[in-house]
C-alpha cells in the first residue's frame, strides 16, 4: 500500500474555529431571540471600492475582444502591476526595490506557505508565540518541526510575545535559520518600532539567517514612527523576504491578489560551498508549480494605486480604524488591558485577573452575546488574551460597544 507523507499525520486539528462555531450555535438554539454580534470576524466586510470594480469590468471586457484577449500571463505577473507596486509602495517611501524583485501572486497566505519549499529539510525555524498558524502548519508539513510535545513542536523555536515584554520578540538562544516575523502583527495588532526591526534585521545579517516578514497589514500603519517595509532597514535587502497582500488593503480576500519581495542581494548556501540567489530559486518554483495571478485582478489591484483608488480604499480604512478605536475605549472602560488596535485592525485585550481566554470567551458570549476569539488559539503565550477585530460594520460595532458598557 502507499504511504502518505506522515507529517501531514502530526499536525493537529485546528479545532479553534471550529470550536466557536460549536459553542455560538448551541447558544443561539438556547436564546433564539438574541441577536449575537461577532467581533471575531477575520476578513474584510467593505465592497470592492468603485476604482477597483470599473477596473475589473473594462478588463473582462477586454478578455472578450479579439484584439485584447490574454491568456497565460507570465508567472511573475504583469510589468503594469510590479512597477505600479515599485513606485508606490516602495520608491515613494524612499526605497529602491527593482519591480523584477517583485512576484504577483494570488495571495500572500500560499507564498508564505509555499516558501519554505526553498530551504533545506532540517532547517530550523523561529516563530514568535501566538502565530498566524500558516508558517508553523507549512514547516510540519515539511517535516521541520520535530514532534508535537504538550501543544508544541519540539524543533520549532518559540518567540514569546507578551504584554511582559511589550510584545517584542526577544532574540533567540540558538540559531534558526528562518524567522518569521509579522507587523503589524495578527493576532495581536501590535508593531515593531524601527529600533527593534533593526534589531531583529542586525541579528539576521550577524548569524546568516532568512528573515520571512509577513506586511499584510501594511497599509493600517497610521504612527509615523513605524516602518511599512522591512527594507527601511539598513541592510534588510540581504536578509528578508516580504510578503505583502491587497486582502485587508483593498477589500481583496475573494479578489485574490498579493505580491512577495525577493531581493536580487539576498542569497543563501548551496549546500556545495557556494552560495545561490534565492529569488532564481522562486522563480523557479513559481515557473513549474503557478500559472499567474488572473489578468483582470492585477488589472484591478492596478487601480488601487490610482490616485482615486487611494482615496476611495482610505476611506474604508478609516472606518475600520474608528471601529478599532471605539472598542478599545469600550474595553478599557470595562477595566481591561488593551493592546494593538491603532496600526491594525486586531484588539488584544487581556482578559480580567484570573480568567483564562475561554472563560473570558464564554462571559461575553452568555452576557452580552458577542463573539471574540480566545488568544489561547494562536498558541500557548496567547492564553489569558482575546483577540477581537474591527472588520465588523459600524452600527454592529456600536451594539456591541453598548452591550459591553452594560456588562
Ligand atoms: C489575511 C492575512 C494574510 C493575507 O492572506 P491572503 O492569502 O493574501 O488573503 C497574510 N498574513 C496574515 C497574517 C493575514 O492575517
Amino acid at each position: 500500500m502507499t504511504t502518505v507523507n506522515t507529517n501531514f499525520l502530526k499536525l493537529t486539528a485546528n479545532y479553534l474555529f471550529v470550536d466557536i462555531a460549536r459553542k455560538v450555535k448551541e447558544f443561539k438554539e438556547q436564546n433564539p431571540d438574541t441577536k449575537v454580534i461577532s467581533l471575531g470576524i477575520g476578513d474584510v466586510t467593505s465592497p470592492l471600492v468603485p476604482s477597483v470594480l470599473n477596473a475589473l469590468h473594462s478588463a473582462v471586457d477586454e478578455m472578450g475582444e479579439a484584439e485584447h484577449f490574454r491568456g497565460y500571463g507570465p508567472e511573475q505577473g504583469y510589468d503594469f502591476l510590479r512597477r505600479a507596486i515599485a513606485d508606490y509602495d516602495y520608491a515613494r517611501r524612499g526605497l529602491s526595490i527593482n519591480a523584477d524583485d517583485i512576484f504577483i501572486s494570488d495571495g500572500a497566505k500560499s507564498d508564505l506557505g509555499n516558501f519554505q519549499e526553498l530551504f533545506s529539510a532540517d532547517a530550523r525555524v523561529a516563530v514568535t508565540d501566538p502565530v498566524y498558524p500558516v508558517y508553523v502548519d507549512s514547516n510540519a508539513m515539511a517535516g521541520r518541526n520535530g514532534e508535537m510535545k504538550d501543544g508544541q513542536w519540539d524543533r520549532l523555536l518559540y518567540l514569546p510575545v507578551t504584554k511582559e515584554n511589550g510584545f517584542v520578540p526577544e532574540l533567540p538562544k540558538t540559531r534558526p535559520d528562518l524567522i518569521y516575523l509579522c507587523y503589524p502583527n495578527n493576532p495581536t495588532g501590535t508593531v515593531l518600532s524601527k529600533d527593534a526591526l533593526k534589531m531583529w534585521v542586525d541579528y539576521a545579517l550577524r548569524e546568516n539567517c532568512v528573515i520571512l516578514y509577513d506586511s499584510a497589514y501594511e497599509a493600517y500603519i497610521v504612527d509615523k514612527d513605524v516602518p511599512h517595509s522591512i527594507y527601511e532597514i539598513d541592510g534588510a535587502e540581504k536578509v528578508a523576504v516580504e510578503f505583502r497582500s491587497f486582502s485587508k488593503t483593498a477589500g481583496f480576500t475573494g479578489l485574490r491578489c498579493a505580491y512577495t519581495v525577493v531581493p536580487s542581494a539576498l542569497a543563501v548556501r548551496d549546500g556545495k560551498g557556494g552560495s545561490v540567489q534565492l529569488k532564481s530559486l522562486w522563480n523557479r518554483r513559481q515557473c513549474t508549480k503557478y500559472n499567474g495571478c488572473p489578468y483582470i485582478v492585477q488589472r484591478a489591484a492596478e487601480a488601487v494605486y490610482s490616485p482615486e483608488g487611494r482615496a476611495e480604499i482610505e476611506k474604508v480604512i478609516v472606518k475600520y480604524h474608528e471601529n478599532a478605536s471605539r472598542l478599545s475605549k469600550a474595553m478599557e472602560a470595562m477595566g481591561l488591558e488593551v493592546f494593538g488596535g491603532v496600526n491594525a485592525p486586531y484588539i488584544w485585550v487581556h482578559v480580567p485577573q484570573g480568567m483564562q481566554s475561554w472563560e473570558f470567551f464564554n462571559h461575553l458570549l452568555h452576557k452580552a452575546a458577542l463573539v471574540c476569539t480566545p488568544g489561547v488559539g494562536f498558541g500557548k503565550s496567547g492564553e489569558g488574551y482575546v483577540r477581537l477585530t474591527a472588520f465588523g460594520s459600524p452600527s454592529d460595532t456600536d451594539e456591541a460597544i453598548r452591550r459591553m458598557k452594560a456588562l
